[in-house]
């Protein structure tokens, strides 16, 4: 499936083309791919030159968008489905790259790959949200001799931009409800682990969907602003940092936007939750993927009577969880984050809590790109002074905080500039809902950690944590725009 669209370079590496105006082509030069896990170079991939990037915006202006609105419903279901068949083909292609590419654990790459087959068939089932209003006139004096039909209609050119964190999953859950609603789509993948953005391509392309309907842009994000402002694109579904979302609302100017952007999801645990279920999932949101995960567990805001016991609790599930190679241990819960850079981000952010006062609970350790999970008690006055509060903290590390109440809680976790995800756990249903209406969030997990699986609720933040929503149903109302058909009978 894939043997077409890469070539072995001198040295063995393989060398991947991209896709660009319906044809798999070599870029203009090629850049390496490193794995995070041993920084061994795994690949090369094509990065576009200007011309080529010029091609691919053309070819799906000019061609794409025509092609996929004449390519009927009946026919982009048929060819979501023969995808999810074609990558049950190549689960294992797709779990390794995920694997070497991303640094992901087995466990991780495996359910992403899971995910991503139960997205393009799931997506199918809502193609219904395609379907629009009618809307009676007879209700106003003005239109009472019309009816009105309103439509759902593609943007025409959409741009999806994915972050490294979920490679594949991300990347689809942009692209599919694209094509399903009729738009040509542009998919720029994370230039640190692009490669299952490519081979995810390709099954799209052998799916049978229109040649010219998607490109591939391999290209570094500071190349983007071209592409980024180009009046041909009308849609720009971004998942990625708050600060290159705000660069991205600037630079393109009127579109319409759908932000993912970062998060501080807070675990709230009352006094009368239970103890081992609330560390159990804190624990599991804080550690998996190592923290690179918009929805991680990043602040515990536990109430003075379960305070002590959920301390210990924590502190002894997260024994012996360490990051480990993902290549020799299968089991691994973390490996290593994305690269060196991140890694040293961790560790300056965790020097800065330690000095304005935090208390580490875990020793700090740092081994080049593997970090240790880290959890630091702070004191309710001061959590707002540190950086690990005000900044998009992305590894393994989170902030255990004293609250006296519900109230306390709340307005601690409401006074983050973020606002992605929260968790409440408590014994109380009552309770619990008080809590979650109050929070100034996007989505509450009452007795679970965050966490969206294939999107089947709808997903996003408010705040600095973005606009706009995803989810199997909810990406294509947020891909589509509605067009109104004014009949007047007079
Ligand atoms: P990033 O913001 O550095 O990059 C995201 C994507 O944007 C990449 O493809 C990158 O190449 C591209 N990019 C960079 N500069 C650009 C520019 N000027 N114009 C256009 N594109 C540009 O994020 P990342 O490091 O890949 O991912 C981690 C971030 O993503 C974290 O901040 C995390 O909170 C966020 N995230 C959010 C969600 C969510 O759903 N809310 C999910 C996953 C990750």
């Amino acid at each position: 499936m894939f043997r077409d669209i890469h070539r072995p370079g001198e040295d063995g590496i393989p060398e991947f083309k991209t896709y660009v105006a319906g044809k798999w082509v070599f870029g203009e030069r090629l850049s390496d791919v490193v794995s995070p896990i041993d920084g061994r170079v795994i690949a090369r991939v094509s990065i576009l030159g200007k011309e080529q990037v010029e091609e691919a915006i053309a070819a799906v202006y000019e061609k794409g968008r025509e092609e996929i609105r004449n390519y009927p419903g009946e026919k982009r279901v048929k060819s979501f489905l023969k995808a999810a068949e074609l990558m049950r083909e190549a689960f294992d292609d797709f779990v390794n790259v995920l694997i070497l590419d991303a640094g992901k654990p087995k466990g991780n790459a495996t359910g992403e790959t899971k995910a991503t087959i139960e997205r393009l068939e799931k997506s199918t089932f809502e193609s219904r949200r395609l379907l629009g209003d009618y809307v009676p006139g007879d209700w106003s004096e003005e239109t009472l001799e019309s009816e009105g039909i309103v439509k759902r209609e593609p943007y025409g050119v959409v741009l999806a931009i994915s972050p490294f964190n979920y490679p594949l999953f991300i990347s689809a859950a942009k692209v599919i409800p694209a094509l399903l609603s009729g738009n040509a789509v542009i998919l720029k993948p994370a230039s640190a682990d692009p490669l299952a953005a490519v081979l995810f391509t390709r099954v799209l392309e052998l799916a049978g969907f229109p040649k010219e309907s998607l490109s591939l842009m391999t290209i570094p994000g500071r190349m983007m602003d071209g592409v980024v402002s180009d009046k041909r694109i009308r849609a720009i579904t971004f998942t990625g940092s708050t600060e290159v979302g705000e660069h991205i609302i600037k630079t393109g100017g009127i579109k319409s936007y759908n932000l993912e952007l970062g998060g501080k999801d807070p675990a709230i645990v009352l006094d009368d939750a239970d103890p081992e279920l609330a560390s159990e999932k804190i624990v599991k949101g804080m550690v998996s993927y190592s923290g690179q995960r918009c929805d991680a567990i990043r602040l515990v805001l536990a109430q003075e009577g379960i305070y002590d016991e959920l301390r210990e609790r924590l502190l002894k599930k997260l024994e012996g969880i360490e990051p480990r190679n993902p290549l020799e241990d299968e089991k691994a819960i973390m490996g290593p984050l994305i690269d060196g850079k991140s890694a040293e981000y961790i560790e300056e952010i965790y020097r800065d809590a330690i000095a304005k006062g935090a208390k580490a609970l875990t020793p700090f350790r740092r081994e080049g790109n593997y970090v240790w999970p880290i959890l630091l008690e702070v004191d309710r006055e001061k959590v707002g002074e540190l950086r690990a509060f005000r900044e998009d903290v992305f590894g393994p590390l989170t902030l255990l905080i004293k609250v006296r109440d519900e109230d306390e809680a709340v307005r601690i976790a409401n006074s983050s500039r973020f606002g992605l995800d929260a968790a409440v756990f408590s014994e109380c249903e009552r309770r619990a809902r008080k809590v979650a209406r109050k929070l100034e969030v996007g989505s509450v997990f009452i007795n679970e950690y965050p966490r969206h699986g294939i999107g089947y609720y709808p997903f996003g933040g408010v705040k600095d944590s973005g606009v706009g929503r995803e989810g199997i149903g909810y990406s294509i109302e947020q891909l589509t725009t509605t067009k109104t058909i004014v009949h007047n009978f007079k």
